[in-house]
């Protein structure tokens, strides 16, 4: 039975086949966002005709919002899907639409990348400009050669509310309180992750539990999480080793100066560029002007997430150490709810940065981990030498290795294989295509066969500390990959 009979039969399924009827006629890839709860729609309601495309620069509730992702999923078929991947607590959809050439089927080799927004109810922005990028997405497929390229080879998926129960209390104008930040339950959501640095805690939300499941079976390249109440990109670690090691009033107090010290990340020069691209697109990010007098001002409109200030729990973090995905938190607005008549403009800074920061998935090198006999192996370990951090291959041996131009060296290793290093050169205008062929470790020997021990590479030293707390953050990244990853 194909992946689409079965799902055709199965009624509790997550993705809105609202365009396309009961069963959609396109293939369905299994690694496509399947969850397993039923959702709760009115599929059959009629929308009002002047709900589609005529999307205005005004905030939409939560109705208003799905409304019009249902609208442009019915008359973009061929470039859109809707699926919810859960529900907040009070009920509401989390909405996800894809937008692609592909939106039903993962294209294999080619990258799947998100936006998620409104993780802090009240920071409204990114929820609206996620929108209009839907809107100009479909709309300017057939005029815009660059935009045909990237959903041509691209599969975008556009979350624009995370915490709908926090907007739906939140009031438009207000710039700088906390009234909607958290989901229905007063947590912050973006503290409600699982932490390498500190143990989280906090009980996990159905939000952040839905966000969890949903990245774990879509292997997300890049993403962007959008806030706001500044204007930066910032870029991980968010946590800090300190504040695993600060566990004394005395060894808190000698601390206490690299609080606010950046926390560097394996990929910190990607993670650097990857904010750049997006302040440097910005109509003003990149001038790092502060919001008002007394909050910082960003060289360059990006800074290092813990040097800004330490968070436990935040989804930047995770994306990154639990599933290779290279998120960045991009505060959009210096008014967390500015007046509606300033969406506009909001949209015209930001247009250029959404887009151009979702091509960066396709910089670097991506390819595929094979067997002899060609077959994909999933879940091979795929790490670039210097960099202490396990990326994964997807269940078509895929892998995608954002990185600058230089040289580098790949150490890829699965289970039951011998482990394989490559060299190779990543430039800055193309992708650098790299298959990887796994050897069995099993040799026909003279007394039958038999299974010969593996020997592992001696690991690289860590990387040049520059200080303690750095060298054990890059030890502890061995065992951390080897406990998280192995
Ligand atoms: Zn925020």
């Amino acid at each position: 039975m194909s992946a689409v009979s079965s799902l055709c039969g199965v009624t509790k399924i997550l993705i809105l086949l609202y365009s396309l009827g009961p069963c959609f006629a396109q293939s369905y890839s299994d690694s496509s966002y399947v969850a397993t709860e039923e959702i709760s729609t009115n599929l059959g309601e009629a929308e009002p005709r002047d709900n589609g495309l005529d999307l205005e620069f005004r905030y939409h509730d939560h109705d208003q919002l799905t409304r019009y992702l249902r609208a442009v999923s019915a008359k973009y078929p061929a470039l859109t899907a809707l699926y919810s991947i859960g529900k907040s607590v009070q009920g509401r959809d989390l909405w996800v639409m894809v937008v692609s050439a592909s939106p039903y089927e993962h294209m294999i080799g080619k990258p799947d990348v998100k936006y998620v927004a409104n993780i802090h109810g009240n920071e409204a922005v990114g929820r609206e400009l996620l929108l209009h990028l839907i809107q100009h997405l479909v709309t300017s497929y057939d005029t815009d050669a660059y935009v045909k390229w990237l959903l041509d080879n691209t599969r975008i998926h556009l979350m624009p509310s995370m915490n709908p129960d926090g907007y739906a209390i939140s009031k438009e104008g207000q710039c700088d309180t906390i009234h909607g930040r958290h989901n229905a339950r007063r947590y912050d959501l973006n503290r409600n992750f699982p932490d390498y640095f500190k143990a989280n805690t906090k009980q996990p939300q159905p939000e952040t539990e839905a966000v969890k499941e949903w990245i774990s079976k879509i292997q997300f390249v890049v993403s962007g999480s959008l806030h706001g109440g500044a204007l930066v990109a910032s870029y991980p670690f968010d946590n800090t080793p300190s504040a695993r090691i600060c566990r004394s009033s005395v060894l808190c107090s000698v601390f206490q100066s690299y609080a606010h010290s950046p926390s560097i990340a394996p990929d910190d020069d990607v993670f650097r560029h990857l904010a750049l691209v997006y302040s440097r697109n910005h109509a003003k990010m990149a001038r790092g002007v502060s919001c008002k007098s007394g909050s910082p001002r960003f060289e360059n409109g990006i800074t290092n997430g813990a040097a800004w200030y330490p968070l436990t729990g935040g989804m930047q973090d995770y994306n990154y150490l639990w599933h290779g995905c290279m998120e960045i938190t991009l505060e959009i607005s210096c008014c967390k709810y500015p007046p509606a008549h300033e969406l506009h403009k909001y949209w015209l800074d930001n247009r250029e940065s959404l887009i151009k920061f979702l091509a960066e998935a396709h910089r670097g090198a991506h390819g595929f981990v094979t067997d002899e006999n060609g077959n994909p192996v999933e879940r091979a370990a795929v790490r670039v030498k210097g960099r202490d951090v396990a990326y994964h291959t997807t269940k078509y041996g895929e892998f995608w290795r954002i990185l600058l131009p230089g040289t580098y060296r790949l150490d890829v290793s699965a289970d039951g294989y011998l482990p394989q290093e490559v060299e190779f050169i990543v430039v800055d205008s193309h992708p650098t295509l790299l298959n990887v062929t796994l050897h069995s470790a099993k040799r026909i020997d003279a007394g039958g066969p038999y299974y010969r021990p593996v020997p592992l590479p001696p690991r690289p030293p860590p990387a040049a500390p520059n200080s303690g707390i750095f060298s054990s953050l890059s030890n502890s990244f061995n065992s951390f990959v080897s406990n998280i990853f192995g």
